[in-house]
Parts: structure tokens; C-alpha cells; sequence
């Protein structure tokens, strides 16, 4: 059922967003906010629903697969380092000395169940600290029992409600949901996990005094070499610039889904290609180039998995240098999938439905930010290059972005984009002006050279076109000096250097009238 339910959750949530920034008056925005708010929390619910339906008809199974502890401890403390500093609350995290490192077990359910009792400790304080303690409580031979502990000094919880919270849908008072959210599933799953790793949970508690909650599970020590730690890779800003315009072959058979993600990559700036089935997909990937190819898993036809294993297949015989990068579209998120994907031969892995910032990290994550090697080799003007900050290594964009993202601030929600309407109208402008300068350089008319040139220096840096600000004041200079000799060569640096701006500048103006 896990598909069934989430491709239309997928529909629901992604529009939604989508909704959300086309123009709306406020009454509209509070109704699409409540929506999207609500569409949160169904899939939450929806996803504990699933899981704990799948534990309870014993179908989960879980890994028994060398890890290392103190990568999945940091991975968790990783996760809440933001809404820790967000609330103003300390974070200690203590792993004794003598908890091995190497483990076999199941990390991604220990940390489950970890990152469970850390959520709620967060959510259960508004003052204090929040103290994660790992310790060995038994040893026999080659199997140590970890005991795992999450204190907080939040409001704690009556002793008379302390045994039921670990049932299904179980608060400890009524006014809990209205007050936090939540659903009371998330310590009856917890409570599953920790009997099936052999171990129990527990709590500790008075109402006022915070919540000591525990669980121990039994793993097998792992003296092995322990695989190379997934670092989390380096999340590049996504800047969209004229040359980045990027190429998306999505591979998607439900029509929804295919509108939720055109929409969604067009936001941001990607041409989208479609593919209906497996077999589209890889017939589309030979004839096209594309940067990044979105692979749904289940498909009519031929599904994700064999697709992406045929495309492996072809690039290994062709010995192919520049492999597809592909990442897994599944509405079937739960433990282990990823690993499926990544056997299939797929990159990444995005379960659905996806946000838009989901989206965008994974973009930023497999198609870092371009170096400026392309924008400075069109570059005409070489001696303009010292105008970049910090020399080379950050992008060389044709926009200083930090003036766009100011006039992006001046943005009231609910009202057309403002950005766009003062790129439209620069866009719109740019030619005829030109034209006057032309007419006025013909003219030997030093002041019209000198006004007209000022209002263009103005405009473009406004928009953050530094080259083309600073070449129209070199113009205006001129103007001002009661001449216009030198200023037809400058005008023609300011027609060599447009294009590149004016590319740049319909990009964003197409995101912010989609986005
Ligand atoms: P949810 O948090 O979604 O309501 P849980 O099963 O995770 O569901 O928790 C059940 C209940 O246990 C919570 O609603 C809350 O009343 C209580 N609880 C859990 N953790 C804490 C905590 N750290 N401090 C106080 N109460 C807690």
C-alpha cells in the first residue's frame, strides 16, 4: 500500500508548495499555508502508519551489517544541531570510553529509535539541555548490550502516564497534540525496534523535572576495518547563472508526479525531459545529454532498478567516462531502500514526496556550483576579472548576486514578483537606450551621452551587471568631460558584454515568475 498512498501524498504536498508562491492575497495564504501545514502532518502520520503496520506484521527485517557507532551518534547529533540552536538549548552527547566503535547490528533502526527519543526531548523542552549518554550495560564474549539514554529538562511526564506512552497513539494528556503536534506513534515504534535488537525502553520521569527516557539493544562487536564513513558531502549554494542552465531527464509514469517535478525543476532554472517508463528512459539518456537523470523505481513496463542497471551495464561496456548520475525517485521511503537503489547502481536517493528544498540540496549536492572557467573564457574584457572578489575560486557570475537577494527582500508575500518587474523592464529598455547612446555619440551630444549613461550605470548595478555598470560610467565620464570621443569603443565592450547578462537575467526572471 506504501506506494498507493504516498504518490498521491506526493501530488498534494508538491502543488501545495508549488501554490504557495504564485501570487495569493493573504486570506489565500493563510488557507495555502494550512494546507501545506497539514499535508506535513499527514505524511508524518502516513509514515509511522507504514512503518509500524510493516514491524508489526513482522516484515521488517533488519540488517546485521558492520557500522560504526560513533559515525551514526554524529549523523543523529548532526540532524538536530539546527533546531538545538534554534531553541536556545545545550546539546552534550557522552559515548564511554569503553563502547566499541565498530558494531554489527542495524544502524539506521538504532538511530531511528535514538533520533525518536532526541526528537521528542527537543520538542518536550523550552529551557536547559538536552544530554545523550551512550554506555555497555552487559558483556558476554563477542556481544555487548548498549544502553542509550536521552535526558532533558523539559516538562516531564506523570508517573500514571508513564506506562502507556509507549502505547499506540498513546500522550500523556490530552492537550499534548494541540499543544505539540505529534501523533503518539513515535515511542510505539520505538519500543518495537528496541524489543527487535533485543534490548527494552523505558522512561524515568516528574512532571516538571524532565524525562530521562533509555533503550538498550544487544549488538555483535566488529573488529573489521569498518567501511569508509559516508561524509555528508559539501552542500554548494545553488546560483543559477546564464551558464548553468541544467538538463533533467526525469523518469516518471504518474502524470502528477511528472507535472510536480517539471514544475518544480523549471522553478529553479533546469530544462526538463520525460520519459514515461524504463525503456524511455534509457533511449532518451543515449540520444540526449543531460545532467542529472531523476529515476522513479517503480514503473510500468521496465521499472528504476532494471533501467539504471542496463544504463550501468552499457556505460561499463562502452566504457563510458562520464556516467549518468541518477537518483532514485521512491514513494516506497522506508529503511533499507536506499540501500536497494544504491545496489542497482543509482546515486542518490530521494524519497517522496520531495520538497522543493529537498530538491535543491540534492541538485546542489551532484551538480556543484560550476567553476567560472566558462563565464571567464567569454569573458571580453580580461582586465575586468579584478573586479571579482577573493580572485578565482568562487564563481565568476555575470551578477553579483547579493544585489539581486536585495531586491528580493523588499518582496511582499502574495504580491507579483518585484525582481522580475524590474528585470523585465531593464530587459526591455536595454536596446532602445542603447540606440541613444549610439545617436548621441553621432551627435557629439555630451550631455544626452553623459544622462543617458548615468541612468544605465545606475540601473545595472542595481541588478548587480558591475561590468556593465562600471563601462557606463566610463561613458558617463566622458559625457561629463563635454566630450564623447573613446565612448563608441566602450559602447561596444557594453554590446559584447549584454548578452552574457541578459541570459543570466532571463533565468532568474523565469524563476521568480514560476517560484
Ligand atoms: P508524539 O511525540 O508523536 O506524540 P510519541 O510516541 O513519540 O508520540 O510520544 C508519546 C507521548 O509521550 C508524547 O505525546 C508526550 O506526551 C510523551 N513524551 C514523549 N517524550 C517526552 C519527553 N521527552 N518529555 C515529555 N513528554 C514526552
Amino acid at each position: 500500500m506504501s506506494h498507493e498512498i504516498r504518490t498521491p501524498m506526493n501530488g498534494i504536498i508538491g502543488m501545495t508548495e508549488l501554490l504557495r508562491k504564485t501570487p495569493l492575497n493573504p486570506e489565500q495564504t493563510k488557507f495555502v499555508d494550512a494546507l501545506y501545514r497539514s499535508g506535513g502532518i499527514l505524511l508524518t502520520l502516513i509514515n509511522d502508519i507504514l512503518d509500524l503496520s510493516k514491524i508489526e506484521a513482522s516484515k521488517t527485517i533488519l540488517e546485521n551489517a558492520p557500522f560504526s557507532l560513533r559515525e551514526a551518534i554524529k549523523s543523529s547529533s548532526l540532524l538536530f544541531s539546527g533546531k538545538v540552536s534554534q531553541r536556545g538549548l545545550g546539546f552534550l552527547v557522552r559515548i564511554e570510553d569503553d563502547v566499541p566503535t565498530g558494531l554489527i547490528g542495524d544502524a539506521t533502526r538504532y538511530t531511528q529509535v535514538l533520533n525518536n527519543l532526541i526528537g521528542n526531548a527537543i520538542k518536550f523542552t523550552e529551557r536547559g539541555k538536552i544530554s545523550v549518554s551512550i554506555s555497555v550495560v552487559e558483556r558476554d564474549g563477542d556481544t555487548v548490550v548498549l544502553r542509550s539514554e536521552v535526558v532533558d529538562t523539559g516538562i516531564g511526564i506523570a508517573t500514571a502516564a508513564q506506562s502507556d506512552i509507549f502505547d499506540r497513539f498513546s500522550q500523556a494528556d490530552t492537550s499534548t497534540t494541540r499543544r505539540y503536534g505529534g501523533s503518539g506513534l513515535g515511542l510505539a515504534i520505538a519500543k518495537q525496534l528496541a524489543e527487535m535488537m533485543g534490548g527494552e525502553i523505558g522512561v524515568r520521569s516528574q512532571p516538571g523535572e524532565g524525562a530521562t527516557f533509555w533503550f538498550t539493544c544487544r549488538f555483535a562487536r566488529y573488529n573489521g576495518a569498518l567501511p569508509d564513513s559516508v561524509q555528508p558531502q559539501e552542500i554548494t549554494p545553488f546560483v543559477l547563472t546564464g551558464q548553468q542552465q541544467i538538463r533533467v531527464l526525469m523518469a516518471e509514469d504518474n502524470s502528477i508526479n511528472q507535472d510536480v517535478g517539471t514544475a518544480m525543476l523549471e522553478s529553479i532554472g533546469c530544462t526538463v525531459t520525460l520519459a514515461n517508463d524504463g525503456h524511455e528512459a534509457i533511449a532518451k539518456l543515449a540520444a540526449g545529454a543531460f545532467d542529472l537523470v531523476f529515476m522513479d523505481c517503480q514503473m510500468p513496463e521496465m521499472d528504476g532498478f532494471e533501467a539504471t542497471r542496463c544504463i550501468r551495464a552499457e556505460e561499463q561496456r562502452t566504457g563510458n567516462e562520464t556516467p549518468a548520475r541518477i537518483i532514485a525517485l521512491t514513494a516506497n521511503a522506508l529503511a533499507g531502500d536506499r540501500e536497494k537503489c544504491i545496489e542497482a547502481g543509482m546515486d542518490d536517493y530521494l524519497p517522496k514526496p520531495f520538497t522543493l528544498e529537498q530538491l535543491h540540496t540534492m541538485l546542489s549536492r551532484w551538480l556543484p556550483v560550476q567553476p567560472a572557467a566558462d563565464a571567464a573564457t567569454c569573458d571580453p574584457l580580461p582586465e575586468q576579472q579584478d573586479v571579482q572578489p577573493d580572485g578565482g575560486e568562487s564563481a565568476i557570475s555575470v551578477l553579483d548576486p547579493t544585489y539581486i537577494d536585495d531586491i528580493r527582500k523588499l518582496q511582499q508575500p502574495g504580491l507579483p514578483s518585484i525582481l522580475a518587474r524590474v528585470i523585465r523592464k531593464y530587459l526591455d529598455t536595454f536596446p532602445g537606450t542603447l540606440s541613444k547612446l549610439e545617436q548621441a555619440i553621432a551627435n557629439d551630444d555630451a550631455d544626452t551621452l553623459r544622462l543617458i549613461a548615468h541612468s544605465m550605470k545606475n540601473n545595472s548595478a542595481t541588478l548587480g551587471a558591475t561590468e556593465l555598470a562600471d563601462l557606463f560610467q566610463q561613458i558617463e565620464m566622458i559625457g561629463r568631460d563635454s566630450g564623447t570621443a573613446g565612448a563608441a569603443e566602450l559602447l561596444s565592450l557594453v554590446e559584447t558584454a549584454y548578452p552574457l547578462v541578459e541570459r543570466a537575467l532571463l533565468v532568474i526572471e523565469t524563476v521568480e515568475n514560476t517560484s
